[in-house]
């Protein structure tokens, strides 16, 4: 799997009037997708997750740790499975797995792609990613002018203008609390209500087959409720791929931080590990300069011959631009910097061809951002999501769906 990618989706709507296609044209729309696919030449179709960490190849799609909105993140994951991404990563909540699962395999039926991991997220204690915005429309003044319909990426605040009062409000499960709606109310009518994922539920979930990894947020300033987490999902751990630990950078603690959660983590670790560095968490849609502090945040872990064993993967601010930043510091896919080159080699354990120092990147909201466009419009102007539209065509049935066209490039 390519380090970066673009996708870009096109429609072309059906005649006026027309709401079902025949089975001919589903089966074309559907040729064509595969004809894309296989000239593009996703690596995905054979080489594993894995081979991916270890090539500095791995591509995570990041659905959302607090987004539950299970039909976009079907659409999301039939989308992103065909674009051959490494893994899903959603929210902790069994109907969002499986929404994920049913995107996944619907992407197979298309196309048959080798499966990517699904990794839920949860959170030891409050974090940015595990909140949702809240208020009452009713306290709202009629003439607000509404900025934070305006600003939220998600489209998860929908007001509707009544002459004695607002109706609507956020829908919960399209919010992800990247809280760019806060500091816009002019009135402050905004709360963030946060919360913490249930180890118990959480381990239930890990103990699913259609369940890879696990990836726990925590702000590496203390490691007692990390601790108190990782002891929660017990033998859960036993039945993952992969663990991932999101942070951010804590300046000079973090390597200590790092080495004190692996040692919390290594008597129960019986699969890989990685360290999730997360830049500048919930930003990559916003453009070039958001990219930076993830980039800054992999020189320093990178260059630190002290940090425990484990895959780095960037996150949070990452988009078009991260490859080029990676490129720029000698990051790219390199195997080794120069003044550890050591330890780069032993870092994940004894392989025989050299393992990438950054074993990837995780994209969130560049990449529903250059999708979200087609799938809003495909839900607006057809009532249908383009996960029906694909998984139903495949059968080829008569179904009301929109053409759908696709153009991937690999970077
Ligand atoms: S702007 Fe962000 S926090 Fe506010 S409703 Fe939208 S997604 Fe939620
Ligand atoms: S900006 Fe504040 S006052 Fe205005 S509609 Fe939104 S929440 Fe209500």
């Amino acid at each position: 799997m390519a380090l970066s990618f673009s996708c870009y989706a096109s429609l072309k709507s059906q005649p006026q009037g027309q709401t079902k296609i025949s089975s001919n044209n589903n089966k074309k729309c559907l040729q064509r997708v595969k004809d894309l696919i296989n000239s593009v030449g996703v690596p995905s179709i054979t080489s594993s997750p894995h081979d991916s960490l270890q090539r500095g190849n791995w591509v995570k799609l990041i659905c959302g740790a607090s987004f539950e909105d299970v039909v976009d993140v079907r659409n999301l994951s039939l989308v992103y499975t065909l674009a051959g991404v490494d893994c899903i990563d959603c929210a902790a909540d069994a109907a969002v797995v499986n929404a994920v699962n049913e995107g996944i395999e619907a992407a197979r039926e298309i196309v048959p792609l080798r499966r990517p991991w699904v990794m839920i997220s949860v959170n030891d204690d409050e974090d940015l990613h595990f909140r949702k915005a809240e208020f009452d429309p009713n306290d709202c003044p009629l003439d607000c002018s509404r900025p934070c319909e305006i600003v939220c990426p998600a489209n998860a605040i929908s007001l509707e203008g009544t002459p004695s009062a607002l109706k609507g409000g956020v829908i919960t499960e399209r919010c992800y609390g990247c809280g760019r709606c806060f500091p816009v109310c002019p009135y402050d009518r905004i709360r963030a209500i946060t919360y913490v994922r249930d180890a118990s539920a959480t381990a239930e979930l890990l103990r699913r087959e259609d369940v890879d990894a696990v990836e726990i947020h925590t702000n590496g300033r203390q490691t007692m409720l990390f601790e108190e987490l990782w002891n929660g999902l017990g033998d859960s751990l036993g039945y993952l791929r992969l663990v991932a630990i999101s942070l951010p950078h804590i300046g000079d603690s973090t390597i200590s931080s790092m080495n004190m959660m692996y040692s919390l983590m290594q008597p129960n670790l019986r699969c890989f590990n990685l360290w999730q560095l997360d830049g500048r968490p919930m930003s990559g849609d916003i453009g070039r300069g958001a990219t930076r502090e993830a980039i800054a945040f992999a020189v320093h872990i990178a260059a630190d011959k002290d940090r425990p064993p484990g895959f780095l993967q960037l996150a949070g601010g990452t988009n078009a631009h991260t490859v080029d930043g990676l490129k720029r510091v000698g990051l790219f896919q390199a195997t080794t910097l120069s003044m550890n080159s050591k330890d780069e080699m032993s870092m994940v354990g004894s392989h025989s061809s050299p393992l990438a120092v950054i074993g990837g990147v995780a994209y969130g909201g560049y990449a529903r951002k250059i999708v979200g466009k087609v799938l809003n419009s495909m839900q607006s102007k057809h009532g249908l999501a383009l996960y029906r539209a694909l998984s139903g065509a495949s059968s080829g049935g008569t179904y009301r769906s929109p053409h759908f066209g696709w153009n991937c490039q690999m970077l």
